[in-house]
């Protein structure tokens, strides 16, 4: 989900999606018939964090997600500055550029920036 705002050069407003991370797990987590890869404490628990990742339904809040895995870095969005993971972040998305190459960066580290710039007031 992304919406511009008007500021020049374009930043983008990027916003974590209420998506289902169910079938990714299942790709990286199920090997087939009843056999699941370990995680965090053996196969029992990838199998479990799936079906509950399914009883999330197809639009879980990203926090819901994490809280399911035990971690964010399934839903959230990663920081390229700092790696935390977010809710959400901001893009540059100069004319030209793939913006699926630009760095994401998050709301601290803008703010961040911004000081070490010394443009706040
Ligand atoms: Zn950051």
């Amino acid at each position: 989900m992304t919406r511009r705002m008007s500021a020049s050069p374009p930043i983008a407003h990027v916003v974590a999606g209420n998506v289902s991370v169910a079938e990714d797990w299942k790709r990286v987590y199920h090997l087939g018939g009843d056999h699941w890869q370990s995680f965090d404490g053996g196969p029992a628990r990838s199998k479990a964090v799936y079906e509950a990742l399914v009883a999330l339904g197809p639009t879980p809040h990203p926090n819901e997600t994490a809280k399911v895995i035990g971690n964010r870095t399934w839903a959230h969005l990663a920081c390229t500055h700092c790696h935390e993971r977010v809710l959400q972040a901001y893009r540059a998305e100069p004319e030209g550029y793939d913006k699926e190459d630009a760095p994401l960066i998050c709301a601290p580290c803008v703010l961040a920036f911004a000081v070490q710039l010394g443009v706040t007031s």
